[in-house]
Parts: C-alpha cells; sequence; structure tokens
C-alpha cells in the first residue's frame, strides 16, 4: 500500500534491536484516515471468504481491528494478555514471547465469543518473528474454527516470521514489507 509506505519512510523511526517506532499514525497516535484506509485494503484482500470474525491481540491491533471490522460488519474480538484464571475451563489460552518486552506472557480469549462455525481473519499491527500471530492461530484452532488468514500492516521480513507461516500454508497479507533497516533508510521487499 503505497500511501503506508510513504508514511513509513517520512515518519517511522528505526531504533536498536530492529524495532520501529511508527507512533505518529499507528501505535499512539492514530490517523484515522490512514488506517481506514488499510482496513479497506484487508476488505479488497478477504471480503469474498465469508469473514465471521476478526481476531486480534491487545493493545496495538485493536484500532485497526475495529476501523477493518467496519466494512467486514463482523465483530472484533481481542486476545487479553496476562495471567489467565481459567476457571472451569471457560477460556482458550496460549503462549506468546513478546518481542518488543521480551517476556513471556499468556493470552486468551473466551470460549464464549469463538466458535467451531467461526471463520477467522487475523489482524495485528506488526508482523516480526511471527509469536503473537501464532498464538493467535492456536487458539483459533482450539475452538475448532477456520482461520482464514492474517492481515498485518508492517512486516518485518528480515525476522522470518511471515516467510515461516507462509511456509507452513498459512496465508499472510502484509500491506508493508520492509526487508532492510536501519536509522535513516528502509527498503521494502
Ligand atoms: P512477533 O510476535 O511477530 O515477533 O511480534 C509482533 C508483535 O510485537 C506485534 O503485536 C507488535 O505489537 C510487536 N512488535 C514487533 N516488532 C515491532 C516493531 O518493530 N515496532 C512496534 N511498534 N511493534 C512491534
Amino acid at each position: 500500500m503505497e500511501r503506508l509506505k510513504e508514511r513509513i519512510l517520512a515518519e517511522g523511526a528505526v531504533r536498536a534491536g530492529g524495532v520501529l517506532k511508527v507512533d505518529s499514525f499507528l501505535n499512539h497516535q492514530i490517523d484515522i484516515g490512514l488506517c481506514c484506509e488499510i482496513g479497506r485494503e484487508f476488505y479488497r484482500l478477504f471480503g469474498g471468504e465469508g469473514i465471521t470474525k476478526i481476531l486480534t491481540i491487545e493493545a496495538s491491533g485493536i484500532g485497526i481491528a475495529c476501523l477493518a471490522a467496519q466494512y467486514f460488519g463482523v465483530p472484533v474480538l481481542f486476545a487479553k494478555k496476562g495471567r489467565s484464571l481459567n476457571v472451569d475451563g471457560e477460556l482458550y489460552v496460549s503462549q506468546v514471547y513478546s518481542f518488543t518486552h521480551q517476556t513471556t506472557s499468556e493470552v486468551y480469549v473466551s470460549r464464549k465469543f469463538l466458535h467451531r462455525q467461526d471463520r477467522v481473519l487475523i489482524l495485528d499491527d506488526f508482523l516480526a518473528n511471527g509469536k503473537a500471530l501464532t498464538a493467535l492461530f492456536d487458539l483459533v484452532r482450539q475452538a475448532g474454527a477456520e482461520a482464514v488468514g492474517a492481515g498485518i500492516v508492517i512486516e518485518k521480513g528480515f525476522q522470518g516470521g511471515g516467510d515461516r507461516l507462509r511456509a507452513e500454508g498459512r496465508r499472510i497479507e502484509s500491506l508493508a514489507i520492509i526487508d532492510e533497516m536501519a536509522p535513516g533508510s528502509i527498503r521494502f521487499r
């Protein structure tokens, strides 16, 4: 998506450890016009797939997922992070290692909101090593639902998570894939 790439080049800041900061339009302040265009692009890619639910992970996926969901006309479910109290097994729980925080945590959704009949589109802001997506695919598997694929705003291709998931047969659609970055230079695939 050209408009997204232009904003990454103009406003993205490359930080130590392979972290890209896009706080001015995606991760802190949110540009609603741009994110609606992102939502429409996800709808162009996945609108014909009979999606019944969008699944994301808190916190930064929620805004993107909600803006996209208005085009699909389906609910957004976000996986919660932190220690789950899985009393009576009423939750689906998976583990995720956070690249940005360098910790492992549990993520969970209520069984009430994910069902065998669901056709799920997973959305997130970033894809790096693929840990967050892997946990979300796992929650969908536990529910016996169908994961149609994942839509990602920015994939850091050099961290390999996206290509690993594609090699496993997952449909991963990223609107911008960065293959190389250093302070002052970003190269897209
Ligand atoms: P993964 O699980 O694929 O390694 O990392 C994806 C998650 O980590 C995303 O949900 C995102 O919130 C966060 N993340 C990974 N890399 C970056 C980055 O360079 N910048 C920002 N803002 N978030 C990132």
